[in-house]
């Protein structure tokens, strides 16, 4: 697990006591959750402190229920040094995602480890009835929890995210335009919250549980009734001049192609989101009907959703597949521009249309080999999500993860922007 509390060095010049002070806490907490039992003397070696500014700190920190004393440990020779253990459980993050007609809220560990999951459906699309359905979740799994421990919560929502403000500034698929969902939020449920897009807290969270340190460049991308991308850089979610980054959807892939919802032409979202994967399995059932997919739909192709070819492709039905294979083509081609300008190390495909597995990630897989450049293209791994729907959730309790330092020692209570 690629584990990171704060930052890690101290910016140029900076003298403010208190500053230095938080920097010092951030970066001996940091190295706490890497190393999990340690002695304060390893811990001074590592982060160049002073063994008394350490163990100042280390102090602090077993005051905050953050580490405890263990006892002595083994000698090497000089005095056996004293142990201290790093607590995961000693706080809580709430997320909470907001796709697919569905809330998903975890409460996570200081690991990013789920220890309680909820799920409920929401059938009304208004922002009204989302965050209600947010708040309702959230109070049910506060209830189960000890309140106190629980340090924020972090909304994965939909659309283009003004995440200084928490401000949801357009979601084009439901209809949401200027929802300040961090205030209405955190004013019900008297927590910090801190919103962004699902795409990129899903990278967070992909990113964060990927288990490799070397894994600084990924690119996360979600496939279902939408297509985006989240862009983790340098260890750094990228975000763009306006948040907007990650748009993959609305790529062009042929500029004569079908008009799209976002009036441009030949988007990738018109031949590889769950719709025009439903299309094309309609036409190509219709026009051969052999094959589970047939069988199922009893002679009506209206009746097929991105439930069924997706079922039917794990079947083994040529209809589905194919429809599958066309849409993960197109991805693809899409993916392998994205190698090109981005030369990530990994890219995970995520989204409800990734449970169709091989068949689509092989399709992905063969034009990006074929498209990228040698170099970029032969260096990525590209591989379906580890961490299911709960991607988006589980990143939406890193946002608050990422500042566990400010959230307990900082008198400054409010939603930070700050989620690199
Ligand atoms: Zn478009």
């Amino acid at each position: 697990m690629v584990r990171r509390i704060g930052p890690g060095r101290l910016p140029e010049g900076s003298a403010q006591p208190e500053l230095l002070k938080d920097l010092n806490r951030a970066l001996v907490l940091g190295l706490a959750q890497k190393e999990r039992v340690f002695s304060r003397a390893e811990i001074a070696r590592q982060s160049g402190l002073s063994k008394v500014t350490t163990s100042a700190i280390v102090d602090e920190l077993i005051q905050a229920g953050l580490l405890r004393e263990l006892g002595t440990g083994q000698s090497n020779g000089g005095r056996p040094p004293q142990l201290v253990e790093y607590l995961p459980s000693a706080r809580l993050a709430i997320g909470v995602q907001y796709a697919h007609r569905e809330v998903i809220a975890v409460a996570t560990d200081l690991d990013a480890t789920p220890v309680l999951q909820l799920s409920r459906p929401v059938t009304n699309a208004s922002s009204e009835s989302v965050l209600a359905a947010v708040v309702a979740i959230v109070r049910e799994l506060l209830a189960s929890l000890t309140r106190e421990h629980v340090l924020g919560v972090g909304f994965a929502s939909p659309g283009l995210v003004d995440l200084e403000q928490g401000v949801v500034n357009l979601a084009i698929d439901v209809g949401w335009r200027d929802v300040p969902a961090a205030r209405i939020l955190s004013d019900q449920l008297g927590l910090p919250v801190m919103v962004a897009n699902r795409g990129k807290t899903a990278a967070l969270a992909e990113q964060w549980c990927a288990g490799e340190p070397g894994v600084e460049h990924l690119i996360y991308v979600s496939l279902g009734t939408g297509i985006a991308a989240g862009i983790v850089h340098g260890n750094t979610l990228y975000l763009g001049a306006t948040s907007s980054a990650g748009e993959l959807g609305h790529v062009t892939i042929d500029p004569n192609g079908p008009v799209c919802e976002c009036g441009n032409r030949g988007c990738l979202h018109v031949y590889a989101s769950e719709d025009a994967i439903v299309r094309r399995a309609r036409e190509l059932t219709r026009n051969r009907p052999i094959g589970p997919l047939a069988e199922k739909i009893d002679g009506d192709v209206r009746s097929i959703n991105a439930d069924a070819v997706i079922d039917a492709a794990l079947l083994g039905d040529p209809a589905a597949i194919q429809a599958i294979e066309e849409a993960g083509a197109y991805v693809g081609i899409a993916l392998a521009n994205v190698v090109n300008l981005f030369n990530p190390d990994l890219i995970v495909i995520g989204g409800p249309t990734s449970r169709a597995g091989a068949a689509l990630l092989e399709s992905i897989e063969r034009k990006v080999r074929r498209r990228a450049l040698t170099v970029p293209g032969r260096h990525v791994r590209i591989i379906l999500s580890r961490l299911g729907n709960r991607a988006g959730a589980i990143g939406g309790a890193i946002l608050v993860l990422r500042e566990v330092n400010r959230l307990i020692f900082s008198n400054d209570q409010r939603p930070s922007p700050v989620i690199s």
